[in-house]
């Protein structure tokens, strides 16, 4: 039976990942962050899941995990996941996004030293790591230059997985583009978008109130990101997969299916409306990711389109909405 060790179970990606696991079998080891309030649920939600709770700053006992745990597979999904949130903690996200992966490839890689067998760690990198990218689509070979905290401690973590490769350990680091689901907070756009859309669909008024609608992001649907990355976990080889789907979308289209899909129709337009205050300092440049590689390595490509899952997360937020929470 293989045994998994997932940092982030509480996030978006671990829970889907969880939930790809325990179906195929595995026997899943999650870590929670001390006092996580999301831990409860997740213990209900997963009986069958084993959960250690802990914290990404605390190396030592990172370590002890890997030790006990002796996994066969380690997925590295946990740290900051927000460019926004990054500018207000940047020293706390190079901790938890940067050094926390290398303190948890050397962990793997002193288990395999010690065991002999193969330890296969996943990097959750981010398209982040090539911010104001001068060639588009991005891929592997694509310069790695952040613009934010968040994509600078990415970066950190992106290139200790190719350090530890060249050291023996098996590391894919997967580059994953934006990757969306009913189970993303409201601090991300695309949710903030289809919740707003499910609550002016219910009363037929409401405004939402957006900042860059120019901005464009190359989206995905998360369960199909999660899939790439325990692909890549078992690949022969490890190495960097860009994961995306190769098409993007502006903030603005993405508020116009979403409206649309909750029945608004043409009157979707006098429902939005742009805030200069929630711009960003910086954004990154156009980032569209070719996942040839993954395609052509992994067999791995997208399930879910941009309207089906636009639409998918939209009755999600509308039967929340009706269900009264
Ligand atoms: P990110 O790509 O990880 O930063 O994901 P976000 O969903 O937070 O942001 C995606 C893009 O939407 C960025 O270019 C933002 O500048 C843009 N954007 C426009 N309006 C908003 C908004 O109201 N909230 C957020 N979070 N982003 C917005």
């Amino acid at each position: 039976m293989t045994r998994v060790l997932i940092t982030g179970v509480t996030g978006q990606d671990g829970g889907y990942l969880v939930e790809q696991l325990l179906a195929e079998g595995s026997e899943v080891h999650g870590l929670v962050h001390y006092g996580d309030s999301a831990m409860a649920a997740i213990a209900v939600a997963y009986p069958d899941l084993h959960l250690h709770s802990g914290d990404l700053a605390d190396h030592a006992s990172l370590a002890r995990l890997v030790r006990s745990v002796e996994p066969d597979e380690l997925y590295n999904l946990a740290g900051i996941s927000s460019v926004a949130f990054s500018w207000q903690e940047p020293i706390l996200t190079a901790e938890l996004s940067g050094i926390a992966a290398a303190v948890l490839m050397q962990a793997a890689f002193e288990l395999q030293e010690r065991t002999g067998r193969r330890v296969a760690c996943v990097q959750a990198s981010s398209a982040e790591i090539f911010g104001q990218a001068t060639l588009s689509p991005q891929d592997e070979t694509t310069p790695v230059r952040p613009i934010s905290p968040y994509g600078a401690a990415k970066a950190y973590a992106h290139h200790m997985a190719g350090v530890y490769r060249g050291h023996g350990l098996y590391v894919a680091s997967c580059i994953l583009f934006n990757h969306e689901s009913p189970r993303r907070p409201e601090t991300f756009v695309t949710r903030k978008i289809t919740a707003a859309a499910a609550r002016i669909a219910a009363t037929g008024q409401g405004v939402l109130r957006l900042g860059n609608l120019d901005a464009r992001r190359d989206w995905g649907w998360a369960p199909d990101y999660v899939d790439a990355m325990v692909r890549a976990a078992r690949h022969d080889t490890a190495d960097d997969f860009v994961v995306a789907t190769g098409h993007t979308h502006t903030v603005e289209e993405f508020a116009e299916v979403a409206l649309r899909s909750a029945g608004l129709g043409e009157r979707w337009r006098n429902h939005v409306e742009v805030d200069p205050e929630l711009f960003r300092p910086a954004d990154a440049a156009v980032l569209v990711g070719d996942s040839g590689r993954a395609r052509r390595e992994l067999g791995w490509q997208p399930t879910v389109g941009f309207k089906d899952m636009v639409g998918r997360m939209v009755d999600h937020d509308r039967a929340l909405l009706r269900a009264g929470s």
